[in-house]
């Protein structure tokens, strides 16, 4: 009788870092390896390999840059020879692609809930911001291949990456970053369904929980994964010191968080607390 007070739904859609698996731990462990071994290897310290990585992330928006070594080339002069740079960048890239995929494991009782929300015949729909090569390797690595119906990202641009075993889509042209509405708002018009039968998940209340609610759209705060337990962590203040953000952008993130919205439903140990919340139906069509 409980599911009389339960709201019915039949598309779950879902940021997917921090959201379905610890993205900050498994990139944090494979920079820091890459790092740990240039270090040793060149003699250089983190002080002063941070400020030029944060200048390369910058340069390209992104904080999983894959040839972020080979561009410290303002150290060459401390090196024996480019040669011995170049050797020393094989090995670090070599080692962080190995480590990047290595030992993710999704949050607990991820796939069982993903998997119950199939079962229902629901489809499952992830909206991330992040590339697609990376986001395809980690679905894989994940073991998340059947469990979700499409995913959706911007762009892939000049990406080379390997098939996804999910089926992906790409927004065309302009991509509006989280919390702009427009993105989620497509995805719902192209599955082809009314907003009232989507609910959408996300670790970060003012990208995720934001969006949802502008959109006009359920929204379900992932507490477990968010930043509010991060502030303590190594990884996290190591992140910002090498993101591609400006300083700027983090200032205007730690004042957002004072204002953040309030959550309408909020998962706070583990992903199937959704279903304290919400009832998941069939739906025919996933995309028109
Ligand atoms: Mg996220």
């Amino acid at each position: 009788m409980e599911v009389m007070n339960k709201k019915r739904k039949k598309v779950f859609i879902t940021d997917f870092d921090n959201t379905l698996y610890d993205w900050l731990d498994g990139w944090y462990k494979a920079i820091d390896k890459a790092l740990v071994l240039f270090e040793t290897k060149s003699g250089l310290t983190r002080d002063e390999l941070v400020p030029e990585i944060r200048k390369i992330h910058t340069k390209y928006g992104t904080t999983e840059y894959e040839n972020l070594f080979h561009e410290l080339t303002c150290f060459i002069p401390r090196f024996k020879s480019a040669d011995e740079f170049y050797a020393i960048c094989d090995e670090a890239k070599k080692i962080r692609n190995e480590s990047k995929f290595v030992n993710l494991q999704s949050y607990p009782s991820v796939k069982e809930t993903l998997i119950k929300i199939k079962k229902a015949g629901a489809k499952v729909v992830v909206f991330t911001e992040s590339e697609a090569s990376s986001t395809c390797g980690r679905i894989n690595a994940l073991g998340f291949n059947g469990l979700i119906d499409v995913v959706y990202s911007a762009d892939p641009k000049n990406e080379i990456f390997d098939a996804c075993g999910t089926p992906y889509r790409f927004f065309e042209g302009v991509f509006h970053p989280k919390p702009c509405p427009e993105n989620l708002l497509k995805i719902i018009d192209e599955i082809g369904v009314n907003k009232e039968d989507c609910v959408y998940c996300g670790d970060n209340m003012f990208k995720d929980v934001a969006m949802a609610k502008s959109a006009g759209v359920d929204d379900i705060f992932a507490k477990y994964g968010s930043d509010i337990f991060r502030q303590k962590k190594i990884e996290r203040p190591f992140l910002d010191s090498i993101t591609f953000w400006s300083d700027e952008m983090l200032k205007k993130e730690f004042l957002l968080y004072q204002n953040a919205p309030t959550p309408s439903y909020t998962l706070n140990n583990s992903f199937d607390e959704i279903f304290n919340y919400f009832v998941f139906d069939e739906v025919k069509s996933l995309v028109k």
